[in-house]
């Protein structure tokens, strides 16, 4: 699969140069150029294939030249050491369970196939410097993905605020490959940062500078993976039903991810974009013109953006094919009170807890389902542990969640290895520094 940019029609650059590069030296964002179908991978699947067999089948095919069969099986081995579930609740409703990851956050699953996919690619004595703009527990979640992994020195962008979870000894100071820096500013100022060091060419061709954001394709691609396996797993149980899945969405990555899956072949009728009230990008999937909102906070704070990092990609699918994404892509908006109610609603009848995010997610299905008459099958993506999120669970369903011992320590407070303003000179100098 070769990538181009958002900016330009023109192949560009091989899986292993975009993974490398992360962002494309003309601006916009990589995506795939074209996209092989790859039906004949996934459909003779069914509800026994496990999640590395699925990720070792499809990507061989995906990525000629930088897996093959025997180098795929090993990276998927080597990546996942939990699983997505699936959960049918009845005839209309299932839960895709992404979050029992080391992070207890789906974007576990495309970490860590990022951090084993770039060992392989810099199998040859290769250098990497992944440099990532985290919040909370995604600096956890790539710590986990980079540890052991040869080649790889991981710098985590933090913005204004306390940072938890990290482990010391893994710090470079202390023998091992992480860069904690913290950056007087807010995630958007981080996020410009990493822009400015890919784009200052010689400081990162010297230190061989990428990313682990979302805007890194090699971050994006393998969420299709989940959609791939929620498909294998349900598709002898439709019964007839249209095949739908909503996604809440904040930068959209996820969204992006579910429609690679189906432009890889997944037989699916459309996709629901669940947001919360920060919805500005709903006007431009019915067809205006996007504007962003200033953000207001809710009660699930990874949907509180205002324009998604993503903005690009989901540009250049409406602009492909308008017509079949307006048939296929279902904006919903949902406040802090229906989140709730729903929250209440699914613990109520079918014993199960949500947290916030896949709460939108599924109230924006059950909006979607009406009164029935759709006959759609919605699977609803739960995005995050109910338990990191317990004081909202437990008011909506009365429930006391227990943390997983796996989530217990990363309550623990760390001190970042440098705390710099948000100029470009002072990263470049905190980083040089290490070495
Ligand atoms: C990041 C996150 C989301 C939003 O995913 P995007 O890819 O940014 O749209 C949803 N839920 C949880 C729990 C998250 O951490």
């Amino acid at each position: 699969m070769q990538f181009r940019s958002t900016n330009s029609p023109l192949p560009e650059t091989s899986f292993g140069d975009a993974a490398l590069r992360c962002l494309p030296p003309g601006g916009g964002l990589y995506v795939p150029s074209q996209t092989p179908d790859m039906r004949q991978f996934f459909l003779y699947m069914d509800e026994k294939t496990t999640y590395p067999e699925l990720v070792a089948t499809v990507t061989p095919g995906l990525l000629q030249g930088v897996l093959n069969p025997l180098s795929a099986s090993r990276v998927a081995g080597s990546a996942f050491d939990f699983e997505p579930e699936l959960i049918r609740l009845d005839d209309d409703y299932s839960i895709l369970n992404l979050y029992n990851g080391p992070s207890g956050v789906f974007k576990d699953f495309g970490v860590v196939f990022f951090g084993a996919v770039l060992e392989e690619l810099l199998k040859d004595t290769g250098q990497a410097m992944v440099v990532t703009a985290v919040r909370g527990d995604t600096g956890v979640s790539l710590t986990n993905a980079f540890r052991n992994r040869r080649g790889i020195t991981s710098v985590l962008i933090y913005p204004s605020g306390h940072i938890y979870g990290l482990d010391e000894a893994e710090f470079v100071t202390n023998g091992g490959n992480t860069i904690p820096i913290q950056v007087r500013g807010g995630f958007d100022e981080c996020m410009r940062l990493i822009s400015e060091l890919i784009n200052d060419r010689p400081f990162a061709e010297r230190y061989h500078v990428t990313s682990a954001n979302a805007i890194n394709p090699c971050r994006v691609l393998p969420q299709a993976f989940y959609y791939l396996y929620a498909f294998i797993k349900i598709k002898k149980n439709l019964e007839g039903k249209d095949l739908v899945f909503s996604v809440p969405s904040g930068n959209f990555g996820n969204f992006v991810s579910g429609l690679y899956a189906w432009k890889f072949g997944m037989p699916v009728n459309g996709f629901i974009a669940a947001m919360n009230s920060n919805d500005a990008f709903g006007e431009f999937i019915r067809g205006g013109k996007f504007k962003p909102h200033p953000v207001v906070e809710t009660n699930s704070p990874a949907l509180d953006i205002s324009r998604p990092v993503n903005y690009e990609r989901l540009v250049s699918f409406f602009e492909e094919a308008p017509a079949v994404m307006r048939n296929m892509v279902f904006p919903s908006s949902i406040n802090d009170e229906k989140t709730l109610q729903t929250m209440e609603w699914v613990w109520k009848n079918f014993s199960v807890l949500l947290d916030p995010h896949g709460a939108v997610a599924f109230a924006a299905a059950r909006e979607f389902n009406g009164d029935g008459s759709r006959d759609s099958h919605c699977v609803i993506l739960a995005t995050g542990h109910p338990a990191k999120e317990a004081d909202i669970v437990g008011k909506a369903t009365g429930q006391i969640v227990e943390l997983p011992e796996k989530l217990r320590n990363f309550r623990k407070q760390v001190s970042p290895i440098a705390l710099i303003d948000p100029h470009l000179e002072a990263l470049e100098s905190a980083i040089a520094s290490c070495f």
